[in-house]
């Protein structure tokens, strides 16, 4: 089976099991005991957190770990709920994963207003400029880069503006990291990361939260991690977060990606001369290098292109991961303007640091061969 998902989840990268592993072994002692086995732990711990401070450029004690992206997002919308004043806004794009859409509406109700989003699914950056002339929103929330169709949003040019008019601004870098480097993402008031995207354990994430005022917390007990989040840190998990995640920005130092976004482009202009029913989402934007989200010849219903390419050995998604498990269309196409018989034909192909050039040619003309037999209903 050949692994075209890495949106969904990455599998667990050599150096993040055996970080795992040695924790596992040399810092049992909890982080938060006196003695010296306890110190240890904390030790490592405070060592992974300069670590992602530095990757991210900011500050070790802005930074809270969690269990992942989703409750880093709750995290940021309880907070920020506690600080608006009553009917206070938040403001969030319109293509936001659930992760975040959630608990927004969850925490803002009717206050929450969705920023549109161009046809090719970039955040309309002059709505919010207008929209910023008329009211102040308590919170503007958009993700460094689209989990279904890989486009990177200008969430530089949001948190600069967001700075100047002293907003706070949220970023879920979930697909960012480990794929285009980090060190901007600091410039953001909160930013959420999630370790099994880049090839850490899953379960492991966290949030960078501003360096003034005290984050609201969601879970309450003991005095970890100075109050914003109790209960025993994780400490293998997070280890081998970070294990994974230095993997990662070496290779983005190196500049491994380059070649990586040109196999994916040879890929997409083979792809779209198989069929001119064949097109590519966000193609003239700027996406990230492993990501194709394309319209396949119709199918009378999207799981049955998952399920041929799913036997003929591909594992590929129809979209998020959520959407993925039910029948409804994807969220994000329907903003971007897409009709439901359209999303129905979309199919997500993304691909991992492993993934090589042979394997994306297999997958193209695996989709030939299936669009050829015709016998896809
Ligand atoms: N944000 C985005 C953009 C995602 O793609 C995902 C996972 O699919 C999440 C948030 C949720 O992350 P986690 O699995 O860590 O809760």
């Amino acid at each position: 089976m050949i692994y075209f998902d890495y949106n969904a989840t990455a599998p667990l990268h050599p150096a993040a099991r055996a970080a795992w592993l040695e924790a596992c072994e040399c810092f049992i002692g909890n982080p938060s005991s006196p003695h010296r086995m306890g110190n240890r732990a904390e030790k490592a711990l405070d060592d992974a957190r300069q670590q992602l401070a530095d990757f991210l450029g900011c500050h070790p004690l802005e930074l809270v770990w969690t269990s992942g992206a989703t409750e880093s997002s709750n995290l940021v919308f309880n907070h920020a709920s506690q600080l608006a004043r009553p009917r206070g806004e938040v403001w969030i794009s319109a293509i936001e994963h659930p992760a975040t859409l959630a608990p927004a509406r969850h925490y803002f109700k009717k206050s929450v207003r969705s920023i549109p989003v161009t046809s090719a699914g970039v955040t309309d950056l002059n709505w919010v400029l207008e929209s910023l002339k008329k009211k102040r929103p308590a919170l503007i929330a958009v993700m460094a880069a689209n989990n279904e169709t890989g486009v990177l949003q200008p969430w530089q040019s949001l948190a600069a503006i967001c700075r100047e008019k002293e907003i706070p601004f949220f970023c879920d870098a979930v697909q960012w990291l480990g794929k285009l480097p980090a060190n901007e993402l600091g410039q953001c008031d909160f930013v959420s990361g999630s370790a099994h995207k880049f090839g850490g354990p899953k379960g492991v994430g966290f949030l960078k939260i501003p360096a003034k005022g005290k984050l609201k917390p969601l879970i309450l007990g003991g005095k970890q991690q100075d109050g914003h989040r109790a209960g025993t840190e994780n400490v293998p998990g997070l280890l081998a977060m970070l294990a994974a995640l230095t993997e990662r920005e070496t290779a983005l130092h190196q500049n491994q990606h380059q070649i990586r976004l040109t196999w994916r482009n040879e890929f997409e202009s083979r792809l779209t001369a198989i069929s001119p029913e064949i097109s590519i989402v966000g193609l003239r934007e700027e996406r990230l290098w492993n990501t194709c989200l394309a319209f396949l010849p119709d199918s009378g219903c999207r799981f049955r292109w998952v399920v041929k390419l799913d036997k003929a050995g591909f594992a590929v998604s129809t979209g998020s991961a959520c959407a993925s498990g039910q029948e409804e269309p994807s969220h994000a196409l329907s903003v971007m303007g897409y009709s439901p018989a359209q999303i129905s034909r979309a199919i997500r192909f993304s691909s991992g640091w492993e993934t090589s050039p042979s394997e994306w040619t297999q997958l193209q003309v695996g989709i030939a061969s299936i669009a050829e037999n015709k016998d896809i209903a």
